[in-house]
């Protein structure tokens, strides 16, 4: 289906926010139920039965996600995946990625992220924030190998 749709707004149009605000609302339905990272085209298919087929629409949906603090991007895997919630906004998030199955899981290790804070302070370097991603095989994955 390479159909653009029907004509709506120019590019680059202003204002109506709520409608920005419906599609970032939808993307992050959909980052909730796959619950492992997506990336934004994965995203984009997905989005793709509710009418939205540009990629910078999705790319401004998932952008304003990040900025709430509700979705983090995952650098090394280009993909976005849903905050837990268990922690403040904007703070040091650090997330385990499995090399296997790419299950991904945001992890809080009280004092990690305050001690990496401090060590560079005293280096004069100002954190502004931090996703460290930290790879391995997840547990599910280890049991599954050792079966062979
Ligand atoms: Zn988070
Ligand atoms: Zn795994």
């Amino acid at each position: 289906m390479r159909s653009k749709g029907r004509k709506t707004r120019p590019a680059g149009y202003q204002g109506d926010a709520r409608l920005r605000g419906r599609n970032a609302k939808k993307a992050l339905e959909v980052l909730s139920e796959a619950r492992k990272p997506l990336s934004a085209y994965e995203v984009l298919d997905r989005l793709a039965p509710s009418g939205i087929t540009a990629p910078t629409t999705v790319y401004r949906a998932l952008s304003r996600l990040v900025e709430e603090g509700l979705v983090h991007r995952l650098d090394s895997l280009n993909a976005y995946i849903v905050c837990d919630g268990h922690h403040a906004q904007h703070s040091e998030v650090m997330f385990v990625v499995c090399r296997v199955c790419h299950a991904t899981e945001e992890i809080t290790v009280p004092g990690v992220a305050d001690a990496l804070c401090e060590e560079l302070a005293d280096r004069g370097f100002s954190v502004a924030g931090a996703n460290i991603e930290i790879k391995g095989v997840c547990a599910h994955c280890s049991t599954q190998r050792g079966k062979d």
